[in-house]
């Protein structure tokens, strides 16, 4: 039968009666706890069960007691690698010893005692503000490790919407979010990259346009067998800009998973500024303490 002979007339097609709303109610709940049973939710560090009463925030991925492990960044943050600022931006910092900046007007952000060492060697910082939400430790790392290479992308969105919560009052103002990315054969292996999934979550909640400015001009060697020095002799000239990047006299909120020494935001952060933006400032979901911090935790 061509669309030409169906009937025109419909009049006698009998018509759906809207059901009783409290046997739709009764009906859907029977159906969630039928799922429930089939599909239990589990935490993604213990495999505990998550119960529906402790569903429904960003964070909803860990079963409360997990949730309860969390350790969430301090609120006073070097400005150019992430690392807390104990006692304060504007009073001395006491990791490495040496001295801290004063708070120089840069929207709050100080600088540790390392930073201001590199600056005065000559290595000036890209970065003019970094943020993070939670200590990579357990359960936080297994989450991470499970949206990166377990193929649970979905908890990207989740993870941008528990950080932006703790770190939005902290947020400067930026004219986009770009993602760093992974190497196209990283994210062609993975099936996705996790960056851009975070970018994505946060641009559609800070009604932001997410741009992909940056891409990994060649294939990095692992970045964990390598201490700091190398990892910034890895990631030299690592990034270039798109050919359609107009980063030219905006601010920016460059967006990652994981900082470990900071040397990637660094690098992307160079090959923002270098073409031409103002301000770049980073967010990521955890940051990996340093040894010497760990006196401090
Ligand atoms: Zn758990
Ligand atoms: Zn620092």
């Amino acid at each position: 039968m061509s669309y030409e002979t169906l009937p025109l007339d419909v009049t006698d097609v009998p018509r759906n009666q809207p059901a009783d709303p409290s046997t739709v109610a009764r009906w859907r709940t029977l159906g969630a706890r039928g799922l429930d049973l089939l599909f239990p939710w589990c935490c993604v560090h213990c495999d505990g069960e998550i119960r529906p009463s402790e569903r429904g925030s960003a964070n909803d991925y860990l079963c409360l007691p997990c949730r309860g492990h969390l350790t969430f960044s301090p609120l006073e943050l070097c400005r150019s690698c992430g690392g807390p600022l104990t006692g304060g931006a504007s009073e001395s910092c006491r990791l490495g010893g040496g001295e801290a900046v004063e708070d120089d007007g840069n929207l709050g952000f100080g600088q540790c005692s390392r930073c201001v060492d590199r600056q005065r060697a000559g290595m000036p910082s890209s970065l003019d503000g970094v943020l993070w939400s939670w200590v990579y430790a357990s359960p936080i790392s297994t989450a991470v490790t499970a949206m990166k290479f377990r193929g649970l992308d979905y908890l990207a969105d989740k993870m941008a919407a528990s950080a932006l919560d703790h770190v939005h009052d902290r947020l400067p103002v930026v004219d986009a979010i770009v993602p760093v990315p992974l190497h196209w054969s990283r994210r062609w292996a993975r099936g996705y990259d996790q960056a851009e999934l975070l970018a994505v979550g946060l641009s559609r909640r800070l009604g932001l346009a997410r741009e992909r400015w940056l891409r990994r001009a060649r294939r990095t060697s692992a970045q964990s067998l390598l201490n700091e020095t190398e990892r910034r002799a890895n990631l030299a000239s690592a990034f270039r800009l798109r050919r359609k990047a107009r980063p030219q006299g905006r601010r920016i909120l460059l967006v990652d998973d994981v900082i470990t020494t900071g040397a990637t935001l660094e690098a992307a952060a160079g090959a923002l500024k270098n073409g031409g933006a103002t301000q770049i400032f980073a967010l990521a979901v955890a940051r990996t303490p340093q040894p010497e911090e760990l006196f401090e935790l």
